[in-house]
Parts: C-alpha cells; structure tokens; sequence
C-alpha cells in the first residue's frame, strides 16, 4: 500500500462548509425567477447542463505505511447526465469516500474522475454536497446561509439576496428566513442545505445520507421534495445512503458496493415508474429489486464479519508468542 496518500479529516463542519462553495464566477439569467414549487415558474430558473461523471479504476486510500486503510478499489462507474444513481453497501465500505474523490475534497491514489470530461482536481460548486449533518453557520440566519456562496462569488446582494430567497421558497422555507439553524427542525436544516447547494445551479449533486437522522415521515416528504426539485432541475444525483427502500424509491439504478476495500459488486437498474409515489413502495416490481439487493447486502456483511473475524485471529496469533514469553 505504499501508493496510499496521506488525507486531511473529512468531517471538519467548516471544512465541509467550505467544500460546498465554489469560487468561480456565475452569471443568473435576468429573467430566471422562480416563485415557489408549485409555480410553472420554477422552470424558468436556468439550469445549468447536467454532469456526466466518469470514474475509471478509482482506489482511494487513507494514511501510509502499516496503517493504511483502502478504502475503495478499481471502481468504474459512468452515471450519464440527469441520472439519478443510488450506492448501497455494508457500513465502512467507502460509499462516502466515493463522494468525496467525485466531489474534489477526497484525493484518489489511483486511476481517473471526470465530469464532463474534465478531471476533477478541487471542490467546485459546480458539484454541490448535502452530507448527513448539516453543515450551516449557526450564526447566520437561514437567508444569509442561502446567499453566502453567491457572496463568496462576488454576486451583488440585491441580485443574491433574490436568488436566496427563491431557492427558499422552492423548498417551503419562505416563513423561515429570519431563523438560526438551531431554531428549525432536522428535515428544515436539511431543506435549507438543499437550497444552500442548488442556489449554485450545480451540474451534480453529491448527497451522503442526507435523510438517515430524520424520522421516518419526515424522511418520506424530504424524498420527495428531492425527487420534485430533480425533476425541476435536472441535475445528475449521486445519492449515498445505507437504506434499500430509499435507495430503489430515489433512483434510475442502484450500485451495491462490496465490503471494504469497496468494489463495484452490482449495478441494478430500477425501471418503476415515475414520478415515484408513497404507493410505488408496495408494488411486486419494488419488493423484487428489495429483495435482489438484501442479498446481495447480506452476503457481503456475512463476507465482511468473517474476514473481520479472520483479522482478529491474525491478530491475537501475532500477540502470542509475546503473551507466552512474559
Ligand atoms: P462508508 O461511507 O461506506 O461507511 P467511508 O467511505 O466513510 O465508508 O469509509 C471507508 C473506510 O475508510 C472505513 O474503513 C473508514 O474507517 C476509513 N476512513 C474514512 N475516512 C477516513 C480518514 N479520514 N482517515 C482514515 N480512514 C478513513
């Protein structure tokens, strides 16, 4: 593992904040306004083109020397422009690490990441991230939350404060402007990071497990809020979560990664219907794919408790010898 490369901690709030914020000029059309989610409207807003994301026999791995965890392994992946791709895998198999080398902050040791064709090198807004915490200022209310990377961007705050405030309301918040982060429930914080992200007309929205910490109804109308705002905007969604249902609920297809190091195990694709309903979730078609994607969950937990297990044992034979010597 001598090719491992020596990363920063990714769960830094700040850092975080900093990673869904893009530098670059942007320009709005000045006839783009969008009055709330049900307006016609909202599709006036001027999305920018869809990503395509490319990766090609990816490994990333964390630390050096003895110590070096590899978290994922020759992972090819193409997810087309506007698809909405789903990753399931057993617990530490690196679904967020994948996140983080598509998304610019996580640097991969081996093989390429593209979107539309260019290799990503840094966090851009041009990829917006929505992580399980949210990761707003507590200080600043919920409007200035909206309008801080269109600030960073040198956009005139009349111009980002219109923008904020459309995005607001699009996701229902348009009683909630004056607020602090800590006065809104989870799935309001999270409304308000969706907004935070999509007011940059990203091309591709990154989500790791955006709804795992909210109840169940909650999470239910945050899908399909989610489902409602891709449809409207059309961006590429790579979407990160350890729940089957939400995974085949959400997406055009599903990949099933292995256990660590985390490989491509299967690619499954979901052909219900859209738009996808609270109904859809009884459907034979649906409990089909649950099913085809619990085994393929069960088998590689089983695979991952035994090589945990095989690991243990190694252990414990290494401290042998030096236990019987004292
Ligand atoms: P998942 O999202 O599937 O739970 P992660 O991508 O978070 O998995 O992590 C994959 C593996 O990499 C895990 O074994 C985890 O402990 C390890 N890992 C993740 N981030 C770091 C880091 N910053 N430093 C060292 N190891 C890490």
């Amino acid at each position: 593992m001598s090719n491992c490369i020596e990363l920063e901690k990714a769960d830094d709030p700040a850092a975080q904040v900093a990673r869904t914020v893009n530098v670059a000029p942007v320009s709005f059309s000045k006839n783009s306004s969008v009055a709330n989610a049900d307006s016609a409207n909202a599709a006036n807003v001027a999305a920018k083109k869809a990503g395509a994301i490319f990766l090609q026999n990816v490994d990333v791995c964390y630390g050096s020397g003895a110590k070096a965890v590899r978290a994922v392994q020759g992972i090819d992946l193409e997810i087309s422009p506007g698809e909405f791709v789903s990753v399931l895998g057993p617990s530490g198999c690196g679904k967020s690490t994948l996140i983080g080398a598509i998304a610019g902050s996580t640097r991969i040791a081996r093989g390429a990441v593209r979107l539309d064709g260019e290799p990503v090198r840094k966090p851009g807004a041009d990829r917006g991230v929505v992580f399980q915490q949210h990761a707003l200022f507590p200080w600043k209310n919920v409007l200035s939350n909206v309008e801080f990377g269109l600030k960073m961007r040198g956009i005139a705050r009349a111009e980002r404060r219109e923008r904020a405030r459309e995005f607001l309301n699009i996701v229902g918040l348009s009683d909630f402007l004056h607020h602090y982060p800590a006065q809104l429930s989870g799935g309001m914080q999270q409304r308000v990071s969706i907004a935070r992200v999509l007011v940059n007309q990203p091309r591709v929205l990154l989500m790791d497990e955006p709804f795992s910490a909210l109840d169940a109804q909650t999470r239910l109308q945050m899908q399909e809020l989610l489902l409602e705002l891709w449809s409207e905007f059309r961006m590429t969604v790579l979407f990160v979560t350890h729940d089957i249902d939400e995974a085949i609920f959400l997406s055009d297809r599903v990949i099933v990664l292995t256990q660590r190091p985390g490989r491509v195990r299967a690619e499954i694709p979901v052909l219900l219907p859209r738009p996808r309903l609270p109904d859809t979730l009884t459907t034979r078609a649906f409990v089909h794919l649950k099913k085809q994607c619990m085994d393929l969950l069960r088998e590689e937990n089983i695979l991952a408790r035994r090589n945990n297990c095989a690991q243990q044992r190694t252990r414990e034979a290494e401290l042998e010898p030096a236990i019987s010597v004292s």
